[in-house]
């Protein structure tokens, strides 16, 4: 008789690149996917069950029993262990990290799954109806309540998160039992078997809609491109393939890059779909995090919505995964497990046989290579269904006319004009804060940060000067501390530059979107609001500016300074920069009328200014594919980071050089071990950092040798201070 498995081998949750053998306790019987509590060292450590066995190398006599079991059933089913296994193997991570990483932290800390209550679904009552009908509701927010629930359709009943999402309000329970308790609102309970039916699309699609929800096969794990100028409509088209979807009983993840930057498109998704949706992201209570992600493990939401994290979420029956703005560098997580989330929803399509699909107006130069070359499907919109076009980009040469206060005197007449014209202006400029620099033209010291190589930023009402890369502030110094001299704010910064807007423009309503305008919760939602709202109005930001929105109004668009970004050396400046200016682009001109794009650049007989056409995206970025192809570079070409960094300047490059000789022992002919160099940034509050850079053309290779070498170099002795990290497919060499 075969022994029968009474071993388990656990992924602990630790940075360990190992299983450990348990026995197993007398009648536990845990599966793969399980999590469980085990002995460790002297203390315990939450860890999964990856595989069972009938025998261990350990002796006997040294194998630990689990201390207990923790779930009755898989968390992660087979699928998703397949995916992490796979994740944690190509991105050389330890897999304990990846697999309890994957799950909402509150599981990751041993806390026990939550038993779903049977929400509650709000419908409005023949009274409430009447009420709101005769003007007699008079509360702004009672008033939104009723509005949103008559028009989700006769009888529809919703959830407070959809009718949340619906009005744009925080609704707390109270305030519905109140509504309740007038009579306006009734209760129900929901019935899973006869979900709320999808609310109608507001458009009949176009036919190049119509062929794009075609091209995707919901049977068929070929990844499709949905490449679609701005404006095109791709929501219509996600929300559309997401409606057949579910109709064959199949569940949707829909991954967007940050939901706090685009309020819209969430709530959008949770008003088509009413009920039926489970938002995940990392702004959300821990508790709220766990129930979402169990109702949709348990299939009792049919959508999530999500961001990165969310990629990981168990779905029963996962039928599509949409990657929306595919091109967004969210995607990729910049430490610990450096996953992308892009490239691992293809993974996750293929292990499930779900349909993944990857929308962008400017995808990345590698999805565009895979599409034109075959390896997904293409879809694409070329038109607006308003019949409306991204505007032509227009240079204006600063070396003919210099920018005051980043501001030509072309931009500022052109400004002038769409304001006439009752429009808005966007003003895109990517970077924050008030002035750039505090230095001294007397002897040309600088304001810098006492622990990066980086320089302090002033920000207006804040008196003190800032570092971006490690918060640090201090107090903003008047004189040169070398020579006494009063010193001078250099630079541009948005605040700056809303200053200066504000003295040409004193009557126009100005608004300033940048990670500090919107720190207060709601504050973008807000902001958005108005500019719907407004007429002429002027609107500054950073990159924010440029996701994804959609505002009727704007008649320009200006972009202050591309020169740094296209001009860069690091491998994705110049893609990057050129999908900015055509997002940014992309807001102008979607109402009647038209608009312009001015950018102001000191180059503006350069190729890649001559050639921006916000309207043939592929066309204008395929030079840049033939650069990528020349020089090995991806998607013709694979490379990995290592990055080394210590406490001090000579450990990081003493233990850098090491990794090297690693990296070169094992590396053959078709592998390029280049390196190690200091980072382009070397010094980051207070750690110094040395970099190697590994290129092939294959990624058979790169993966050989860096599994050999992180080996060698794991049994090296080294400092505890001296940290090792890897980053494959890095999204920025700096
Ligand atoms: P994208 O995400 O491609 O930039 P959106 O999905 O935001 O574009 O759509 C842009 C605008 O076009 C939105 O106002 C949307 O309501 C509208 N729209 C989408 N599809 C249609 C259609 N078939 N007919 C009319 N308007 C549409
Ligand atoms: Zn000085
Ligand atoms: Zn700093």
């Amino acid at each position: 008789m075969a022994a029968s498995p009474r071993i388990a081998r656990i992924a602990l949750d630790r940075p360990l690149d190992r299983l450990f053998d348990y026995r197993l306790p007398e009648a536990a019987t845990p599966q793969p996917g399980q999590r469980i509590r085990a002995p460790f060292g002297r203390g315990t450590a939450i860890g999964v069950v990856v595989e069972l066995a009938a025998s261990s190398e350990v002796p006997p006599g040294r194998l630990r029993a689990l201390q207990a079991v923790l779930d009755a059933e898989p968390l992660l089913d087979a699928s998703l262990l397949e995916l992490l296994q796979f994740g944690a193997r190509y991105y050389h991570h330890p897999l304990g990290e990846a697999l309890l990483g994957a799950l909402p932290p509150a599981l990751r800390h041993g806390n026990p799954l939550p038993a779903l209550a049977p929400e509650t679904l709000w419908r409005l009552s023949p009274t409430g109806r009447d009420a709101l009908n005769d003007h007699r509701v008079r509360g702004r927010r009672q008033r939104a309540t009723l509005r949103a629930l008559e028009q989700a359709g006769p009888d529809a009943a919703l959830d407070r998160a959809t009718l949340a999402a619906a009005t744009g309000l925080r609704l707390a329970p109270r305030e519905l039992r109140g509504l309740k308790e007038r009579g306006w609102l009734e209760t129900t309970a929901p019935d899973a078997d006869h979900p709320v039916a999808p609310t109608p699309g507001e458009h009949a699609l176009t036919p190049e809609q119509q062929a794009a929800v075609a091209a995707l096969d919901p049977t068929h794990p070929t990844p499709l491109l949905l490449q679609g100028v701005t404006g095109s409509g791709k929501t219509e088209v996600y929300l559309q393939m997401a409606e057949r979807v579910l109709a064959r009983q199949r569940q949707v993840l829909f991954l967007i890059p940050e939901i706090a930057l685009t309020p819209q498109l969430s709530a959008r998704i949770q008003q088509r779909f009413p009920g039926q949706v489970a938002l995940l992201h990392s702004g959300l209570a821990e508790g709220e995090r766990l129930r979402a992600w169990e109702a949709a493990r348990r299939g009792l939401r049919r959508i999530v919505v999500g961001t990165r994290s969310a990629l990981f979420t168990p779905l029963p029956d996962l039928g599509l995964i949409i990657v929306d703005e595919e091109h967004d560098a969210a995607f990729k997580q910049q430490d610990g497990f450096r996953y992308n989330a892009r490239d691992l929803a293809i993974k996750r399509g293929h292990i499930e046989g779900a349909a993944v699909v990857l929308g962008s107006a400017t995808p990345t130069l590698e999805t565009l290579h895979a599409a034109t070359s075959g390896r997904y499907a293409l879809a694409r919109l070329k038109n607006r269904p308003d019949g409306s076009r991204p505007p032509p980009v227009e240079a204006i040469d600063t070396r003919v006319h210099p920018a005051d206060e980043g501001l030509t005197a072309p931009l500022l007449d052109a400004m002038q004009q769409t304001l006439d014209a009752d429009q808005q202006c966007f003003l895109l400029l990517n970077r924050r804060g008030f002035a750039r620099v505090l230095s001294c033209d007397a002897c040309g010291w600088i304001a810098e940060c006492p622990s990066c190589d980086a320089r302090l930023t002033i920000h207006a009402h804040n008196p003190r000067a800032v570092c971006h890369l490690c918060g640090h502030q201090e107090a903003r110094p008047r004189r040169c501390p070398e020579c006494g001299e009063a010193l001078a704010q250099r630079g541009l910064g948005t605040q700056r530059l809303e200053q200066a807007l504000a003295r040409h423009f004193p009557t126009t309503p100005l608004i300033r979107l940048d990670r500090d305008s919107i720190r207060h919760k709601g504050a973008l939602e807000e902001a958005l609001e108005r500019i719907r709202q407004l007429g002429a109005a002027i609107v500054v930001g950073t990159q924010m500016l440029a996701k994804g929105h959609d505002f009727p109004q704007v008649g320009l668009v200006g972009v202050i300074d591309v020169d740094q970004g296209l001009f860069s050396v690091d491998l994705r400046a110049t893609e990057n920069t050129l999908q900015l200016i055509v997002q940014a682009a992309g807001r102008a001109g979607r109402g009647a009328g038209g608009g312009r794009v001015l950018l102001q650049t000191g180059h503006p007989d350069h190729p890649l200014i001559r050639s921006l056409d916000a309207e043939h995206y592929p066309a204008m970025v395929a030079p840049l594919l033939e650069e990528r192809a020349a020089a090995g570079m991806p998607p013709h070409g694979y490379l990995a980071l290592v990055r080394v960094d210590a406490d001090t300047a000579e450990h990081a490059r003493h233990h850098a050089e090491r990794v090297a000789a690693h990296l070169l022992a094992a590396a053959t002919a078709d592998l390029r071990v280049l390196g190690p160099a200091p980072a382009p940034r070397h010094r980051v509050n207070r750690r110094f950092r040395e970099q190697i850079l590994l290129q092939s053309a294959h990624r058979g290779p790169l993966h050989t040798a860096l599994a050999r070498a992180r080996q060698d170099w794991q049994a090296d002795e080294r400092p505890r201070t001296v940290r090792i990290a890897i980053d494959i497919d890095p999204v920025s060499l700096a």
